[in-house]
């Protein structure tokens, strides 16, 4: 065990934690012929990646930067799932449902957007809608086809990278370790180990403490904050749901619905309101349905979970899907890391030769392998 960082070596990266960020950069590393030390402080990632729904979202993207990195990475994610069965890719593609005239009217307007066919987008009458998707036996009266958007399984995704990336050597992976101090071009774990490098990326998510702790504290703002969402999970569903799924509810929150008619829809229902929630609903490889989510700001968040919110948001899965949901199964809540300002994500030496690479938000499963790409570019 070294006490001290040695000298930088050549080719070598070490990656900071193994939720879908640092893992992506253990891929873009190992792409680029690098070697790889990987360290989590778990025994497997527990974060926001693999509580998240698994949706490669391009339909809610704001035009421009955003589209064009979630493009970016919905082709890497393609090509990854070619190469990797295991993270469950599906190029399956999405449905927003619209409840009455002003939604409808809303979806019009963003499959009139100049960057409507980048997207797949599509407005559909009920009918259409069912045919593409013809799980959707409920009430709706329209519905924005996205074929551009995707999904994986993130119980699966970081276990099934890994054992890709051990399989093709140069790469080592280290559970139970966490990083508690950075020098220039090095990291320390809690053993005591350092780990050096040409590079060290930290991708350690929501923890603003810890490695990241004094460089965050150090900003003069606070360039990142956290939100909870929580989510449920059902048992098997009979039947097939042919794509993603989202409520009206969810264009009042992504940025490509930020159109004039956005102004016209009515108020949300009140649990939907109180908690931040649109309906987001997934089927998984095994049957089930993922189902959220809330979105909570205001630390401390609790440490429960609310029921109001579960039962509203199982009740616009029923009315959609015309047919009682399956029991649920799990429920939790997960927290993600967000930008403050304008950028897409934040990255940040803190150190020579150190980097952080946090705060995509909502869109961190979506953009991950782009964004590690961007980080050798
Ligand atoms: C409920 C929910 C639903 C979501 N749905 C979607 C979705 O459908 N599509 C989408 O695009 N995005 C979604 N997101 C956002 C997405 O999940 C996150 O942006 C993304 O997972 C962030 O990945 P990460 O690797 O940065 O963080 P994390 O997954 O939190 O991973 C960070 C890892 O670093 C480890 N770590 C921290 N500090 C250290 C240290 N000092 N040493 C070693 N290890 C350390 C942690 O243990 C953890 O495993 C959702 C998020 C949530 C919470």
């Amino acid at each position: 065990m070294n006490s001290a960082p040695l000298s930088s070596g050549l080719g070598r990266v070490i990656v900071v934690g193994a939720g879908v960020l640092g893992t992506m950069h253990a891929v873009a590393a190992r792409r680029r012929g690098l070697e790889v030390v990987h360290l989590e402080r778990e025994p497997g990632p527990r974060g926001a990646s693999v509580r998240n729904f698994g949706l490669v979202w391009v339909s809610g993207r704001a035009g421009g930067p955003e589209l064009d990195l979630a493009l970016r990475a919905r082709q890497l994610w393609a090509d990854l799932g070619a190469e990797v069965p295991g993270v469950g890719f599906r190029p399956h593609g999405s449905l927003t449902l619209a409840a009455g005239d002003a939604e409808m009217s809303l979806i019009r307007e963003a499959a009139a957007r100049p960057d409507a066919a980048e997207r797949g987008f599509e407005p559909l009458d009920a009918a259409a809608a069912r045919e593409v998707n013809p799980a959707l036996r409920g009430e709706f009266t329209g519905a924005l086809l996205c074929t551009r958007d995707a999904l994986v399984e993130p119980r699966a995704v970081p276990a099934a990278l890994r054992a890709h990336l051990l399989a093709s050597g140069g790469y080592r992976w280290l559970p139970g370790r966490e990083a508690v101090e950075a020098q220039p071009y090095a990291v320390r774990d809690h053993t005591g180990e350092w780990h050096r490098g040409d590079l060290v990326v930290i991708c350690s998510g929501a923890a603003y403490t810890g490695i990241a702790g004094p460089h965050l504290a150090a900003c003069p703002a606070p360039p990142l904050r956290r939100v909870r969402l929580q989510m449920m999970q059902t048992r098997p569903f009979p039947g097939r749901v042919a794509t993603a799924v989202a409520d009206g509810d969810s264009m009042r929150y992504y940025p490509a619905f930020g159109l004039p008619g956005r102004a016209q829809l009515g108020p949300q229902a009140p649990a939907a309101a109180r908690t931040r929630a649109q309906l987001l609903l997934v089927q998984r490889l095994d049957g089930s349905l993922t189902i959220g989510d809330t979105h909570e700001y205001d630390e401390p968040f609790g440490f429960d979970v609310d029921e109001d919110a579960y039962g509203h948001l199982r009740d616009r899965a029923q009315q959609l899907l015309g047919t009682p949901l399956p029991p649920v199964q799990r429920r939790w809540a997960g927290v993600y890391s967000q930008v403050t300002g304008d950028e897409l994500y934040y990255r940040s030496p803190i150190e020579p030769g150190v980097v952080l690479v946090t705060g995509p938000g909502g869109r961190g499963m979506t953009c991950s392998p782009a964004i590690a790409e961007e980080t050798f570019a």
